[in-house]
């Protein structure tokens, strides 16, 4: 179960990348890097099918044991046990062939595992105590308990019918003489206990090294959920652009980096003129695309050290640090003259679109959202003096 839910995060975590990969205007990228090498980890490890490893093998050694055992069972004339393991042999060869076409491949695990109880007890019953089968009886215990499952009382059922049968198998067979066959002292009876030793020991080396490498897998998951999360929380879906909540904190943090450095910065808030007409002549969706081209267009003009967001509907804002008005007026005179001469195609017609900008300058004792409010003062006297143009006084 576990398996389907990490390979449908990983499907998903390969859209997250080609999505991070396309915020790249989010000027402060090194997470976002990390975060590419680290998906790029997990989809390698996706390709070495770690849900085949962890079943197939696991079948493919049990039924390998019991072909040994099987031939250990009939040499030695312990017929009832190479019946049971000719079925053993069997109940592996269809769980190997079932495991690709079962949905909930637990309750596979889970059939083996009763076969295995099954198959200690009746081996205890008929070699008695030395040849030590009882040990998988106890061994079985953590393992039911590390694997993934949703229904959490299955692996207690298992160690109670365990632990009792342990208990009572013990107490009978301890004494050679009760069981069927009695291998006390029989160079058999120890190269039975020797060999299952060996099993017992892969068997746990096995399954805990698979929960391990589980374990990390899904912590791993977990931590590019969350930054799928957070990029969400933050990305303007039409635009691709810085939403007005991430804005929000690059505006903090280039106001405090201004009061550590005495630097002045400076912010531009932008709109599209005359959007209302694009809507109604071009349709709404088409109004969408100019605005993601818009978008694009800031990406691109916006300095390196700077951010840019969708701050509104058709509003755009952007802040560079460490500049002065002239520094922003130069900025959204680039933005402008780009959008102006940006030719939009709609079927067999073409139109431009301007934009209008009010810019403003920040003193690093000032309070980010006077500036903004000055931006847009100046944005609100662009409009009324004729659009397509940059203001920068009051
Ligand atoms: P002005 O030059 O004064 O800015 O004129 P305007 O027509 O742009 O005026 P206004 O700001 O009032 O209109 C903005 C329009 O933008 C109204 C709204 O329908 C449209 N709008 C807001 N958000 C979206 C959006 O996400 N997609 C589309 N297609 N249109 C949007
Ligand atoms: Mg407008
Ligand atoms: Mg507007």
């Amino acid at each position: 179960m576990i398996y389907s839910i990490i390979f449908v995060t990983i499907k998903r975590c390969t859209r997250v990348k080609r999505f991070i990969k396309r915020v790249k205007y989010m000027k402060d990228d090194t997470q976002y890097q990390k975060d590419l090498k680290f998906i790029e980890k997990i989809d390698s490890m996706t390709s070495k099918n770690i849900e085949f490893f962890a079943y197939f093998i696991g079948l493919a050694s049990c039924f390998a044991v019991h072909i040994l055992y099987f031939t250990m069972f009939a040499v030695n004339g312990i017929r009832e046990m190479a019946y049971f393991n000719i079925f053993s042999i069997l109940f592996y060869a269809v769980c190997i062939l079932l495991i690709r076409k079962v949905k909930v491949k637990i309750t596979i695990v889970y059939a083996a595992i009763a076969e295995i109880i099954i198959h200690a007890s009746l081996a205890t019953i008929c070699v008695g105590w030395g040849p030590d089968f009882g040990m998988f009886l106890l061994m079985i215990i953590p393992i039911t308990f590390l694997m993934p499952n949703k229904q959490k009382n299955i692996p207690f059922i298992f160690m109670f019918s365990s632990l009792l049968l342990y208990g009572v198998l013990r107490y009978i067979y301890n004494d050679p003489n009760s069981s069927v066959y009695d291998l006390e002292h029989t160079k058999i009876g120890l190269i039975f206990y020797v060999i299952n030793i060996f099993i017992g020991t892969f068997v746990l080396v096995y399954a805990t090294t698979i929960y391990t490498i589980m374990d990390r897998y899904t912590e791993c998951m977990l931590r590019v959920q969350n930054e799928q999360l957070r990029i969400m929380a933050l990305v303007d879906p039409l635009t691709r652009l810085s939403n007005r909540r991430a804005m929000g904190e690059n505006l903090k943090l280039v106001s405090s980096g201004s009061q550590q450095s005495g630097k002045k910065y400076v912010i531009g808030l932008g709109d599209i003129d005359n959007f209302k007409k694009v809507n109604d002549t071009y349709g709404h969706d088409y109004g969408d695309t100019v605005l993601s081209e818009v978008a694009l267009i800031l990406t691109e003009k916006i300095p390196e050290n700077g951010y840019a967001a969708r701050w509104g509907g058709e509003e755009f804002l952007f802040v560079i640090p460490e500049s002065e008005v002239m520094d922003g007026f130069e900025c959204a005179e680039s933005i402008i003259s780009s959008v102006r001469s940006h030719r939009f195609v709609k079927g067999k017609t073409e139109f431009f679109v301007t934009m209008t900008f009010g810019v403003c300058e920040g003193c690093p004792d000032d309070d980010v959202d006077k500036i903004i409010s000055c931006a847009d003062k100046r944005l609100y006297k662009g409009k009324n003096n004729g659009k397509n143009h940059t203001e920068y006084t009051d």
